[in-house]
């Protein structure tokens, strides 16, 4: 397990997914979280992006949601974008998505969150919240900013997606990458260390890094 190449990437171990295994993908076609077309083909081509870079999955649409181990829906006036984490999909029931998005994902932003989401899919974590980051957060600086729009997220989500550190169980490698496509945008003021991240903020690309690229 210490290949070189796994560095960057983190994830939960627990919930990696075999190598080799097809993960069939649906997307609600009605209802509160039905997917326009072009959003749907948002996703089809974030799909093929990870899918193109030669990772251990395969992905297959499919026409049923009972059929489906990832269910994509689309809402705007939930406004917020979230994934199960690798098999973590399992565990949802067949009726409700696994995988939902928030707001629009042809702008070069909403690409960026497509790409992020399947990332979650496929089993990866947060990068800013992996162990071996050094972070320091300026806490209180943080929960006020999500709290604020476009987010309105509560101390427990704020926690749960920022602050919180993953265990090194929980990691493989130990280093980490701001430019991966899981590492969020943060504005000044925000991270205590690195110290150039509290003054200038820290904005990644939004696609897939050389080390996304890597995974797993
Ligand atoms: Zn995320």
């Amino acid at each position: 397990m210490a290949d070189q190449r796994r560095a960057a990437a983190i994830l939960s171990t627990n919930s990696k997914w075999v190598n080799g295994t097809v993960l069939h993908y649906c997307f609600f076609t009605g209802g509160h979280f039905s997917v326009p077309k072009t959003q749907a083909d948002a996703v089809r081509g974030s799909f093929a992006k990870w899918k193109a870079i030669g990772i251990g999955l395969d992905f297959q649409e499919v026409s049923q949601l009972s059929e489906a181990e990832v269910r994509i829906g689309y809402s705007t006036s939930d406004g917020s974008s979230a994934s199960s984490v690798g098999r973590d999909v399992l565990t949802i029931s067949l009726n409700e998505p696994t995988t939902v998005y928030g707001w629009d994902l042809t702008t070069p932003y909403g690409s960026g969150t497509a790409l992020h989401e399947l990332g979650h899919v496929m089993g990866m974590e947060h990068e800013h919240q992996n162990p071996f980051a050094g972070i320091k957060w300026h806490e209180q600086e943080v929960y006020d900013s999500l709290a604020k729009p476009p987010n309105g997220w509560d101390h427990e989500t704020t926690f749960h997606n920022i602050l919180e550190k993953l265990t090194p169980q929980q990691v493989q490698g130990s280093a980490w990458d701001p430019d991966s496509i899981m590492e969020y945008e943060f504005e000044p003021r925000l991270i205590d260390e690195p110290e150039q991240y509290d003054t200038n903020g820290l904005t990644p690309p939004g696609t897939l890094s050389a080390a996304d690229k890597q995974w797993p």
